[in-house]
């Protein structure tokens, strides 16, 4: 058995791993320590990235087969695609129940989430061609993921089964189902994308499960579940924290603090600028409010509805359908 696995401390080995996406790299933690070798997600399925991973593993003295079990932070691809190469090794794997439905490429839940942005689209007044083009986007994201399943659910509160050092958090925002590890005694918060060093995490919103179909889906408030969860997280005395892409955080605690004031400014702005062209519909409101990014119409279309659920809980807008059934949002 290899030192590190025999250690009796758990380490955190950090490897980055390259992706197709605008995103740019991914980053994947082994956590060694105790006879175990967990992999805190894992790429997107693209060969660049499983060789970026075998060869971070080399490194560490480490192979494929080392891994005793896979930790996924959410479900998005970059994150998970090559969990099935493990999981046919029987390796099992953690995470929130719901990031199975992200684990099955094309399958119900993809139909689900089709269905529910194309209403979505429709109702936030987004023009039939530019729906199609964002609904097709969402279909590319299958290329780069595989079929697997979570077979070990783990829920807020409760210690990481394998390594019970770390315990579990949920951090819903930037994706519904997310969880983050926290060691109180090493003061080491493996984030996901919940905590990022150089920008936000986009809040996307997604359908709520539990309804008969996506139509009929509702939405998430993903702001108000990412500032929640933010605010959560800046009560611990966080030392280190892990992100899903980009370098280690060392100053956490601040950062966070950072962030939280960052969306009061940008509530500001969108407040401003509601105002001013009120009544308006989000998609024209996001086109107003991010002139430069008016092709990535989900990324803006979630940030500002974001923003206007945030808007509408103070009382400060207020929204009503037309006889379009498009939704128009009022500065109160
Ligand atoms: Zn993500």
């Amino acid at each position: 058995m290899h030192a590190q696995l025999l250690c009796d401390h758990v380490t955190v080995y950090p490897l980055e791993l390259p992706t197709p996406l605008p995103v740019g790299p991914v980053n994947a933690y082994l956590l060694c320590g105790m006879g175990q070798c967990l992999l805190v997600d894992c790429g997107p399925r693209y060969a660049p990235a499983w060789d970026a991973l075998v060869s971070g593993l080399a490194q560490y003295g480490l192979t494929p087969a080392d891994v005793t079990g896979i930790v996924l932070t959410h479900g998005h691809v970059d994150h998970v695609g090559n969990t099935r190469r493990f999981q046919a090794q029987g390796v099992p794997v953690y995470s929130h129940p719901r990031v199975s439905d992200w684990l099955e490429p094309g399958g119900a839940h993809d139909a689900y989430r089709a269905e529910f942005y194309r209403r979505l689209y429709h109702d936030m007044g987004v023009p039939e061609e530019a729906a199609a083009r964002a609904l097709e986007g969402l279909l590319l994201f299958h290329r780069w993921n595989d079929r697997s399943v979570v077979t070990h659910p783990v829920r807020a509160g409760e210690p990481l089964p394998p390594l019970p050092q770390f315990q579990v958090f949920e951090v819903p925002g930037h994706a519904q189902a997310a969880i983050a590890l926290w060691n109180s005694d090493s003061g080491e918060l493996l984030a996901g994308d919940q905590l990022l060093p150089h920008i936000s995490p986009n809040p996307i919103i997604e359908p709520l499960p539990g309804a008969d179909s996506g139509t009929a889906a509702e939405r998430s408030r993903s702001l108000l579940d990412y500032r929640r969860s933010l605010r959560e997280l800046a009560q611990l005395p966080i030392k280190t924290t892990y992100p899903g892409h980009g370098p280690v955080i060392v100053d956490s605690v601040p950062l966070i603090h950072r962030r939280l004031q960052e969306l009061e400014v940008r509530r500001q702005n969108v407040l401003q600028c509601l105002c001013r062209h009120s009544p308006i519909n989000a998609y024209e409101l996001a086109r107003l409010l991010f002139p430069r990014h008016t092709d990535q119409v989900s990324l803006i279309l979630s940030e500002t509805l974001g923003y206007l659920d945030w808007l509408q809980d103070e009382g400060l807008a207020y929204v009503a359908p037309d006889e379009e059934g498009v939704y128009q949002w009022m500065c109160a």
